[in-house]
């Protein structure tokens, strides 16, 4: 293959997987309109309902004009040599290759997100803020954003310069030390996630004396989960929509109730939803995805490894010196329609945890106060109640609120 193939087939990844994900946006819009099911005909009044249809399309115009705003410059930056420019810009500054490797990921990560920031800034500042959502300040904004940034230079930056430097020693193998290194840092940021990332952006607090906690305490003492182990997070300074997650494994397994939950459902709705959290925990949904994902990282990695040697890719994407750091971007694209693939499975299982979960919550608690509290969610989060079930199977983590609705009346 020709560097030039290779390229025109590179542009032509892009421009499909572009036109695939406008298809199914157009095909999930064209449901915003549908009735709402007589199963959730009480999550909305009239009023709320057309809330909900104007935030629907706000975001899907948003969403249309920042994708394709992003495909043109993606386009320009390819036709205009813009990852020649890229490595000559880092080799000019260095002649290690693992420094040039760095600044090359340097230059395109922060390029990206500084076209990329104004629409951020937009979503939160002015449509979210529309409806009422938007907690977040500009200084807020801007922190979250800064310490982004240096969490990627010092973690991403540590991990690539470690990969690249497996490459010089080990060449071909290079991938099965990857994928140790990989493995090791996921499960150290799984079991740790609570106690490492999450508070450099929020504060975690035990939950407070009162009822609720009273009522949370007999429903775990009744399935042997740990009180200390639940947390309540202040979402609120960011966002009013609400949420609940579990994560960690081991002693630093831990369920986080956000405090705009605790403040918008009723005491027995937030047991249902902790019964569902404390199903994920149960059924060894964050251990099984671990594992999972670790089999994908290390199938990806092998792939990685087959073709990071073969010149002609960096040379497709205008990279005269042969690198891993330009072998890796021509990759990544290349890789998307197996990553459709993975992604696609990795969100059916997903949907079929969050399934058992709610079944736990069923089986040891009850159905009604979930059924109710993500009717609340929904509402309050002016959720889409008709999307178009394509688009259910390719984007979805979660099964509608309809499914889960049947799921739970069963
Ligand atoms: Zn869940």
């Amino acid at each position: 293959m020709t560097p030039q193939l290779v390229f025109y087939i590179i542009i032509a990844f892009i421009i499909l997987s572009f036109a695939i994900d406008q298809i199914l946006d157009w095909l999930n819009a064209k449901h915003f309109d549908d009735p709402i099911p007589k199963e959730l005909s009480d999550v909305y009044d009239a009023d709320t309902y057309r809330k909900s249809q104007d935030y629907k399309k706000a975001n899907a115009r948003f969403s249309a004009l920042t994708s394709s705003f992003m495909l043109v410059v993606t386009l320009l930056f390819f036709f205009a040599d813009g990852f020649g420019f890229a490595d000559q810009l880092a080799r000019s500054l260095s002649n290690n290759e693992i420094v040039a490797g760095l600044l090359f990921f340097g230059i395109i990560i922060l390029g990206t997100d500084i076209l990329t920031t104004p629409f951020s800034y937009y979503k939160t500042f002015v449509i979210e803020e529309r409806f009422g959502f938007n907690k977040s300040t500009p200084a807020l904004f801007f922190m979250d954003k800064l310490k982004g940034w240096l969490m990627t230079i010092i973690v991403g930056g540590v991990l690539l310069a470690l990969v690249i430097w497996f490459y010089q020693i080990s060449g071909a193998l290079f991938w099965l030390y990857a994928w140790v290194l990989f493995a090791v840092f996921a499960v150290v940021t799984n079991m740790f996630y609570a106690r490492l990332i999450v508070p450099l952006f929020n504060k975690q607090t035990p939950l407070s004396e009162g009822d609720l906690r009273t009522k949370i305490e007999s429903y775990a003492n009744s399935v042997g989960f740990k009180l200390k182990n639940i947390f309540v997070i202040d979402g609120s300074k960011r966002s009013t929509k609400a949420n609940a997650y579990f994560s960690g494994f081991g002693s630093e397994k831990r369920i986080t109730l956000y405090d705009t939950l605790i403040n918008d459902l009723e005491d027995e709705e937030i047991v249902a939803v902790l019964a569902h959290e404390v199903g994920h925990y149960r059924k060894n949904h964050i251990i099984i995805n671990l594992f999972v994902s670790l089999l994908l990282t290390g199938f990806t990695l092998w792939l990685l490894g087959l073709f990071i040697s073969q010149e002609v890719f960096a040379l497709a994407i205008g990279v005269d010196q042969p690198s891993f750091h330009a072998g890796l971007i021509a990759f990544g694209i290349l890789y998307a329609p197996i990553s459709g693939i993975t992604d696609f499975l990795m969100s059916v299982l997903s949907r079929k945890f969050e399934y058992q979960a709610d079944n736990y919550a069923k089986e040891t608690y009850a159905a009604q106060p979930l059924i109710t509290s993500l009717k609340k969610l929904s509402r309050n989060s002016l959720s889409n109640l008709t999307p178009h079930p394509l688009y259910v199977k390719l984007h979805y983590s979660h099964p509608t609120l309809l499914q889960r609705y049947k799921n739970l009346k069963a």
